[in-house]
């Protein structure tokens, strides 16, 4: 049997079966159609991803429906997915379903349908009160279980499983097709208003119903809704033209649009400057060249980068090409789509998390059909179905957004590289403060560097001061940062005070030293265990409980961790009469908990702002000039070796929302350690030398980008489970290494995860380590077969994280 259908279903466990495709569906079949197909005693939507030769031996089942009326997606499209399922090393049937929101309007519906038997049964008296009540509503369509049960008082599932076992009831499985197309009430004139002696009797006769005629006449095309806002209520005028053959009246779709009113700024646009202008001079050349070019575009804290964008993506249009733009969520302001829609009008689609899945169908449906031309979201974009796409570019490629922290383990940054590749795009990965990866790749020379080195309006970096917490007494606001806040409050400016809270769990700081305890194997931190009382590496699996003092120098340690409440409640000790505001993500929930937060401090009600990792993000507020960070020290010493890169990354954006506007900015960092290079760094705002001294520690260290990383996590409501799976594979593991040559491969843990339990479930991980991309990958894959081999028990969920971006 030649050519059978690849199916795959969005299942964890298995890639694609073979099905045989009816004569009746043989012309309609085609790649990226979905399909219902029958699965064991059940039915399934599934993909289909190809087509080949079965193995002989097995009997094939046949397709039952083709859903789709247009395929989903072609070849280069599959090829795509096909890398993403390797790379990542998840079923193909996740990633289709990951690249295909909410379905697209297509479900599946397990419904209980009457039988034969049953209906023959109707009249009958061998049935109890809520059995003849069922069969009689079934005999009128078939209802989901919960319909069935909210409907007929008594309903239980023992009382369908033994309508089932006699055969008077079945389960079936009923499409569920959902159309999002919003279609709206055009009108337009017939040929029979161009007749001007017929249209002067009728002025006369009917001036009403003239009057109509005449506005639609001069506006050609004119929606419903427009004639009821200009008239009031003309429905029963609109019957009577339309069936007296005065007008036309004809349905189209509409595209909604959720920014429809969102208020545009008219502003002109800047010129670009001579910096920016050569970066865009370079991008041009590979945009018209048409060739896989990636960049990296690193511009300090308001240097212009948005507007190199805007920029790159109107010379992609130009050339017939289409554009998208990848932002970390949070950072998809109404701002931002603002400038875009200014600069492109409103054929931009925007993605991200707080769409309904009808706006979702809508833009995937228009980019796919090419009449949207750019979209903008969220890291789950890089999903849009463009078939053309001229640039892409990723912003704030540092961003771990970008990293999909559930299953399939998907990079939306690295993956943008292979999708630029694919269709031979442009690619610009933007950032004041670039990865250590994507840096390391501009030195391969994988990558070309552009950079924007000064900020595009008049104003400067800010003035940096580094304030020695250590000579403080341990006070959480300092007096430096005391007075410089009083200051600039009496001056009626606003200040950011910043609350680096990134690590999750308590570290032990020595008092002396300042440095957190680090476990002697690994050099990352250690967490600290309240209960227990003990240290504990989540790398390597050391427990200590017997510590008590530093280390390094014998001196008393002491746990770490503040919370923003506390600073709000000290800062309302030295200002009680400053509006205070937090953004944490205990306080800003919802839809508009953000934007209602940003539209007060745009409009100066706010005068002193505290918040965690949200206030570092890309916020452009002109109106602050002083920025605090409470302790810069607290993300350095979480158990992760990209715990200097991020707080570099950290402090350096969150200073750099200083002084945006007229005056000039300044910056108050609060640490134990004032001399750790990483500090300095963030100090200075100097990215570069930061990043060539972090590169040779991980290289020293034998880190990424020098090797390369996959987490294997295991989760389970039952810990010893959990705990005997992960030594289960350990050991699965050690007997793959054999076949591997000598250190190429290194295996560490099992441990328990920083987080060991979340939900009532225990988390367990096995790091494995290596130089070599493809030998990383074949032990991955020898191990993974091993694992399905295995009789694991059913409950422990293992997930396979290719470059892991954080060890939780
Ligand atoms: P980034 O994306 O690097 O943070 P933006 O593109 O948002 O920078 O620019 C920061 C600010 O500078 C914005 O208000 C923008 O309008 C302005 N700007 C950008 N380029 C220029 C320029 N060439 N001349 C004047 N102002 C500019
Ligand atoms: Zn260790």
């Amino acid at each position: 049997m030649k050519n059978a259908a690849k199916v795959a279903f969005p299942i964890p466990k298995s890639e694609y079966y073979y099905y045989k495709t009816p004569r009746s569906l043989k012309s309609t079949l085609k790649l990226g159609h979905r399909v219902l197909v029958p699965i064991g005693k059940r039915k399934s939507i599934g993909y289909v991803i190809g087509f080949g030769t079965p193995p002989e031996d097995i009997k094939l089942k046949e397709i039952l429906d083709v859903l789709d009326e247009y395929p989903l997606f072609d070849k280069k499209r599959m090829s795509f997915f096909k890398w993403v399922s390797d790379y990542y090393m998840a079923p193909i049937g996740l990633i289709l379903k990951a690249a295909h929101p909410g379905g697209l309007g297509l479900n599946l519906n397990k419904v209980v349908k009457i039988t034969g038997h049953g209906k023959a049964l109707l009249g009958s008296g061998t049935l109890d009160i809520v059995q003849l009540q069922i069969l009689k509503a079934l005999s009128e369509s078939s209802l989901t279980i919960s319909k069935l049960l909210e409907l007929i008082e008594g309903t239980t599932n023992t009382v369908l499983n033994k309508l089932i076992s006699r055969n008077l009831v079945e389960i079936d499985y009923a499409l569920n097709k959902k159309s999002f197309v919003k279609t709206e009430r055009f009108i337009s004139t017939s040929a029979k208003c161009a007749n001007k002696e017929l249209m002067s009797v009728f002025s006369k006769r009917r001036p009403a119903k003239a009057k109509i005629l005449e506005f639609i006449l001069n506006n050609e095309n004119v929606p419903y809704e427009d004639l009821k806002g200009v008239f009031g209520n003309v429905s029963g005028h609109i019957k009577w033209l339309s069936e007296n053959g005065y007008i036309d009246v004809a349905f189209k779709e509409i595209i909604r649009d959720p920014y429809s009113r969102l208020q545009i700024s008219n502003e002109k646009p800047p010129t670009l400057n001579i910096d920016q202008q050569m970066c865009l001079k370079e991008i041009g050349k590979a945009i018209a060249a048409k060739t896989y070019s990636p960049f990296l575009l690193h511009g300090v804290t308001g240097s212009g980068k948005t507007e190199v964008y805007l920029h790159s993506i109107q010379k992609a249009l130009d050339e017939g090409r289409q554009a998208l733009v990848l932002v970390p969520e949070i950072s998809l302001t109404p701002q931002l789509v603002g400038r875009f829609k200014q600069r492109f009008g409103s054929a931009i689609a925007v993605l991200h998390s707080g769409i309904s899945d009808s706006q979702r169908f809508d833009s995937w449906r228009h980019i796919r059909g090419g009449k949207i031309k750019i979209a903008i979201g969220a890291r789950s974009s890089v999903f849009a179905p463009f078939n053309n796409p001229g640039i892409i570019i990723v912003d704030e490629e540092h961003e771990q957004s970008y990293k999909q922290e559930e299953s399939p383990h998907y990079n939306a940054r690295d993956m943008a590289l292979v999708l630029g590749k694919i269709y031979e795009s442009v690619v610009i990965l933007g950032s004041a403060t670039p990865s250590v990866e994507t840096y390391s790749n501009t030195l391969k020379e994988k990558i070309r560097y552009l950079g924007l080195p000064l900020r595009a309006t008049k104003s400067t970096l800010p003035e940096v001061e580094i304030i020695d917490l250590k000579k403080e007494n341990n006070k959480v606001i300092s007096e430096r940062l005391k007075e410089e806040l009083i200051l600039n409050f009496e001056s009626k400016n606003q200040s950011i005070v910043f609350l680096n809270r990134r690590g999750f769990s308590s570290v032990l700081v020595c008092r002396a030293c300042g440095e957190a305890v680090e476990c002697p194997n690994c050099s990352i931190a250690l967490t600290y265990h309240k209960t227990g009382n003990s240290i504990k590496c989540h790398y390597c699996g050391l427990n200590e409980s017997r510590f008590g003092r530093c280390f390094r120098c014998g001196d008393k340690l002491m746990e770490y961790g503040i919370g923003t409440q506390k600073i709000e409640e000290e800062i309302k000790k030295i200002l009680p009469r400053a509006v205070v505001a937090r953004m944490d993500r205990d306080e800003v929930r919802g839809k508009n908990g953000l934007l209602n937060l940003y539209n007060r401090l745009q409009g100066n009600e706010i005068d002193i702002l505290i918040g965690t990792q949200m206030v570092a993000k890309g916020h452009d507020l002109p109106g602050v000039t002083l920025v605090g960070v409470i302790s810069a020290d607290m993300s350095l010493s979480i158990p992760d070796f990209r715990a200097g890169e991020r707080t570099f990354q950290l402090i350096t954006q969150v200073a750099g929302r200083a002084g945006r506007g007229e005056k000039k900015g300044k910056v108050l960092i609060q640490t134990l350690n004032p001399e750790n290079s990483v500090i300095e760094f963030a100090a200075r705002q100097d990215s570069v030398n930061f990043l060539k001294t972090e590169l040779k520690l991980r290289s020293a260290l034998g880190y990424p980008p020098f090797t390369r990383l996959i987490n294997v996590k295991f989760t389970g409501k039952r810990e010893n489970e959990v705990s005997a799976t992960a030594r289960l594979t350990r050991s699965l593991a050690s007997k793959i290494l054999g076949r591997f040559p000598l250190d190429s491969i290194k295996i560490l843990g099992p441990s328990e995860a920083p987080l060991f339990k979340i939900k009532n479930k225990y988390r367990w991980q096995l790091l494995i380590k290596s130089e070599n991309q493809n030998e990383i990958h074949k032990f991955m894959r020898g191990l993974q077969k091993a694992i399905r081999l295995a009789d694991f028990p059913t409950n422990v969920v293992v997930s396979v994280d290719v470059d892991p971006l954080s060890f939780n």
